[in-house]
């Protein structure tokens, strides 16, 4: 499976592409090795903050950290995540929010253009 998980790495400071290999986690600038964490969770509490507050990413990048390194399932660390944020007064930016707010010109463009054929078929009705 590719992973395209762009995290805040602790060793370097730079957003670095999240690598694997032989089952391993690394920072694609520096090597560091993320899988190391699993040692150390005050310490992966802490990226995960990190990257919570100004990896500037969704919160499914930190999600997918969190799993890989601890390997427990998806939903748990979802829930573990989501969890810490709250902890920590983070707020998460809801998915479907996003997406709504993505769509909202798009609606906007269809209600001007149903908004000027209905008031050009008035005039039509009216003049022509
Ligand atoms: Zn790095």
């Amino acid at each position: 499976m590719k992973s395209t998980i762009y995290l805040k790495c602790p060793q370097c400071r730079e957003n670095g592409l999240l690598i694997e290999r032989q089952g391993k986690y690394f920072c694609a600038n520096c090597m560091y090795d993320y899988t190391q964490l699993n040692d150390d969770l005050e310490k992966l509490d802490e990226v995960l903050l990190e990257n919570l507050r100004e990896g500037g990413f969704d919160f499914g990048f930190t999600t997918a950290l969190y799993e890989r390194v601890t390997l427990i399932p998806p939903q748990e660390a979802t829930e573990y995540v989501k969890k810490l944020a709250e902890d920590n007064n983070i707020e998460l930016i809801p998915d479907k929010g996003a997406i709504l707010k993505g769509s909202l010109p798009v609606i906007i463009f269809f209600v001007v253009i149903i908004v000027v054929i209905i008031f050009a078929s008035i005039l039509v009705s009216i003049y022509g």
